[in-house]
């Protein structure tokens, strides 16, 4: 339950008596049509619009969410909105990003090879404490899995990042992503 997940938070951070209000970058990376843009929206808008497209340029949407009493994180979310065309300029994106956000599709075994491009990439460029985090959307399309679950397990855990599976369409641990992204974040958990 999210209370329960709230209280393993707060027991994490005990010890920390002043307020905490972190302000991190979070960057999305993966294939056109994984889902990132709708992700986004879920989580900072409660919706889903399948239509709602980023057109032009980069988006950029931010969102607190409130750890306990004390501890905020101001996400400040970029999504890629083509960048991935232009791979050459990524390493200017992803610049300051404190989160990097992988995703794939689970229906797309191709998008699932874009990620761990993504994730190399960010190996080479990316800062090294940067917080990474593994998404296989579109979990609600099950029937039409191409990706098995234990593949994106094992490539997370060999690339030390979290591993998720989330719906942007029924809402299925979207929030929970950007908690337990929180969780680990240096400037959150350390006192
Ligand atoms: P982006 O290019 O990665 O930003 O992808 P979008 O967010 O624009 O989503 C691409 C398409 O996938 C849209 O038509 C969405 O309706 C659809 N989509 C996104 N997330 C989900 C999901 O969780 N489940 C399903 N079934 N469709 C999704």
């Amino acid at each position: 339950t999210t209370s329960g997940r709230l209280d393993s938070l707060n027991s994490q951070v005990v010890g920390a008596t002043e307020s905490k209000n972190a302000r991190v970058k979070l960057v999305l990376l993966g294939d056109s049509g994984v889902g990132k843009s709708c992700i986004v929206l879920r989580f900072v808008r409660g919706q889903f619009d399948p239509n709602s497209k980023v057109t032009v340029g980069a988006s950029f949407l931010s969102q607190t969410i409130a750890l306990h009493d004390s501890t905020t994180v101001k996400f400040e979310i970029w999504d890629t909105a083509g960048q991935e065309r232009y791979a050459a300029l990524a390493p200017l994106y992803y610049r300051g990003a404190a989160v990097a956000v992988v995703v794939y599709d689970i229906t797309s075994p191709e998008s699932f090879d874009k990620a761990q491009y993504w994730v190399k990439e960010l190996q080479k460029h990316g800062n090294p404490d940067i917080v990474m985090a593994l998404v296989g959307n579109k979990a609600d399309l099950h029937e039409n899995r191409k990706v098995p679950v234990q593949d994106g397990v094992d490539y997370a855990e060999k690339n030390g990042m979290f591993f998720i599976e989330t719906s942007a369409k029924t809402a299925d641990n979207i929030n929970e992503l950007f908690e337990e992204i929180a969780k680990r974040l240096p400037q959150v958990s350390s006192s």
